[in-house]
């Protein structure tokens, strides 16, 4: 992607009178760090870049912003928040614009055609970063890696991260702006590991996810960095009654873990993102993409594609496949 035109836009957006700030990516401090940037006008976007680096969903942003308390006697800036968005983040703009949890009004959608992401953990794994800042690129067949003045080209296939593998929609579904040509779709990857977990007898199921939840630490980064789990009161938190409690043990946690998944069910749009930053390496993802598959097989439904369609939960067919449904 170009990114001088890509600055040009971000300025001229961020520059307009009816929009309070917006929201894309910059470099990081060290490393392969990228982070969230806020510009509130034409200079804040000037070191904005779009990368293999910028995984973090921006759309995360839309809601966060709704949830803090104004002090009194302070009017709402009801202006617009402009975002860049990837394939996936714009799934979420477009779910929460089916779920009204935001109204197009209030967005600017900048659309970034995404050729696919590294697995930050990969990298570093496999290419130790050092405390210089490093930089990713995308070539004709993979990534350029540039660190300590040196570039290093690397095969797509080394590096891309799961959910890029599994991607079907790499060009944003939702957009006010278009950065650049839309990608060429690759064929998705079978997901392995979720039908690996279907062959599994109940038992193997249950000791796989016992282990894998006695890790969990509660520290609710997959709650906070999702960008569909934005209920104000969430019923993770009530308590009275207390749905769940706040002990980190196996039982509690599997509540937490299995209640977040379905209330995310024929909702997630597979941002990977709760995956991401889980600092005891759960494998979320697989748990998400499981009751994806099962929307998608049972009811033909996938979330974030068509910002107005239903909600999937919220929504009836007389000829549902339930024999319960009269
Ligand atoms: S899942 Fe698709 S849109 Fe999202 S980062 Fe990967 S390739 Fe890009
Ligand atoms: S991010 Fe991981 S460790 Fe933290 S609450 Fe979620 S599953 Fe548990
Ligand atoms: S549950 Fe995970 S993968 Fe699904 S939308 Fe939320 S952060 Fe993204």
């Amino acid at each position: 992607m170009d990114l001088d035109k890509l600055r040009e836009t971000a300025a001229e957006v961020a520059a307009r009178d009816d929009v309070k700030y917006l929201i894309g990516w910059e470099k990081g401090s060290y490393g392969y760090r990228v982070a969230p940037a806020f510009a509130e006008d034409a200079d804040g976007t000037a070191d904005m870049i779009f990368s293999p680096l910028c995984t973090a969903n921006l759309a995360t942003y839309l809601t966060l912003v709704e949830k803090l308390p104004l002090p009194r006697g302070q009017e709402p800036d009801n202006r617009k928040v402009a975002l860049m968005v990837k394939g996936c983040d714009s799934r979420a703009v477009a779910q929460l614009l089916v779920e009204k949890g935001i109204h197009r009004d209030e967005v600017v959608v900048i659309g970034c055609p995404c050729p696919g992401m590294v697995d930050p953990a990969l990298l570093s794994e496999k290419y130790p970063e050092t405390e210089e800042i490093a930089e990713l690129k995308w070539s004709d067949d993979g990534f350029i890696i540039v660190r300590n003045g040196e570039e290093t080209a690397v095969p797509r296939e080394e590096l891309l991260a799961e959910k890029c593998r599994l991607c079907r929609y790499p060009n944003p579904v939702v957009s006010d702006i278009m950065l650049d040509e839309p990608v060429e779709s690759w064929e998705p990857a079978e997901d392995e590991e979720v039908t690996e977990i279907e062959g599994k007898e109940v038992e193997g199921r249950w000791d796989y996810w016992q282990q894998e939840f006695s890790n969990c630490i509660r520290c609710y980064s997959c709650r906070n960095v999702c960008p569909l789990c934005y209920c104000q009161d969430c019923i993770l938190d009530r308590i009275n009654p207390s749905w769940v409690f706040r002990s980190v043990n196996f039982s509690e946690n599997t509540a937490f873990n299995i209640a977040r998944a379905f209330h995310l069910a024929g909702r997630c749009i597979e941002c990977g993102e709760c995956e991401r930053v889980c600092p005891a390496n759960i494998p979320l993802g697989k748990i998400n993409r499981k009751l994806a598959r099962e929307v998608r097989d049972k009811y033909g439904f996938e979330p974030g594609l068509d910002p107005e369609s239903e909600p999937f939960q919220a929504s009836y067919k007389p000829d549902d496949p339930e024999d319960f449904i009269l």
